[in-house]
């Protein structure tokens, strides 16, 4: 859940998850589509899949145990290097020292490395932290090196007069805490996305993502990506004929929505859309749901924002007030 985020952001999906499936059993017997629906809004969906696999591993093969070995551990999913040290140390307390980004910059600052990446980098860093590993004390240290990281050292304006560490930090004592390590380049792509608000009697017509790829085996409003230099409303008709094989007799744009992803920009155009008819559906890939019901499955975060919008709207209309 921490992934590209921060302990306060996940604090109430942590205890709203926890509230679900109290424990290694209940996340086991969840049928997927209800696992996926507990992680809407933390993004990174494969995450709770393999998750999910990695329980129904435990209960059927460790009696619902987490093993306490590195081989053990090895054969869940999504138990790589990090996530197995970091189960093993804090669970257990085995000797592994946890590399993850935040520690990764603290070690770069201490030891002035001003620069390196890849597997020897990682491989030298590795090495020092072992070095530094308290082994009568693997969580607390782990936990004390991440928290350093997180909260004090952190990537722009660390706390360096509050650091517990400051007298041992070669950046700091050269004035170099801010540009170690250096600021990676990243271009955020921008894709834009259209999608149809397509209402029968009531009721909303969805559909489920394919089984692999991003997003995977989520719910969505019909529509897609716009083609370069094509205008919007152009590519919601060719979008909706490709999909659904309709003609869109008529659209008007209800609202934008903007999510970031960790490598691009999604703006989300959503069209009420009307349809010149509707066509037959096969029900395992689109449903008509009321808007109350829309709650029940799994969505992207961007199409979260429409249902809310959706509901808003609603609510509007019984009150009264113009939207
Ligand atoms: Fe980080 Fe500053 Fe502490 Fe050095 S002194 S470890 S740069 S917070």
């Amino acid at each position: 859940m921490l992934q590209q985020t921060t302990v306060a952001a996940v604090v109430p999906y942590y205890e709203k998850w926890l509230g679900i499936f109290p424990d290694v059993f209940a996340l086991a017997r969840a049928p997927l589509p209800r696992v996926l629906k507990a992680w809407e809004g933390l993004g990174y969906y494969d995450r709770a899949r393999r998750l999910h696999q990695a329980a129904r591993i435990v209960c059927r093969e460790f009696d619902g145990r987490i093993p306490d070995t590195p081989e053990g551990l090895r054969g869940l999913p999504g138990f790589g290097p990090y996530i197995s040290a970091a189960v093993l140390s804090l669970a257990y307390g085995r000797p592994l020292a946890v590399l993850d980004a935040n520690v990764r910059r603290v070690l770069m600052r201490l030891d002035r490395i001003r620069g390196g990446s890849g597997a020897a980098a990682d491989r030298a860093l590795r090495r020092r932290l072992d070095g530094l590993l308290d082994r009568r004390r693997p969580s607390a240290f782990n936990q004390a090196m991440m928290e350093l990281g997180a909260l004090t050292c952190r990537p722009r304006n660390p706390r360096c007069p509050a650091c517990p560490v400051q007298s041992f930090c070669r950046a700091f004592e050269a004035g170099e805490q801010e540009v170690i390590p250096p600021p990676k380049k990243r271009r955020s792509q921008k894709i834009a996305t259209v999608v149809g608000i397509i209402e029968s009697r009531g009721r909303y017509l969805i559909q489920k993502r394919p089984p692999s790829g991003l997003l995977a085996g989520l719910w969505e409003f019909p529509g897609g990506k716009r083609e370069k230099g094509e205008r919007l409303e152009a590519a919601l008709r060719r979008e909706l004929k490709e999909e659904l094989g309709a003609e869109v007799e008529r659209a008007g744009l209800l609202l934008k929505v903007r999510h970031a992803y960790t490598h691009f920009l999604v703006d989300l155009y959503a069209y009420d859309t009307v349809l010149d008819k509707i066509p037959p559906f096969d029900r395992r890939r689109h449903r008509w749901v009321a808007r109350g019901g829309l709650k029940r499955y799994p969505f992207p975060s961007g199409s979260a924002k429409i249902i809310r919008f959706l509901e808003g709207r609603a609510a509007d209309h019984r009150h009264g007030r113009n939207v």
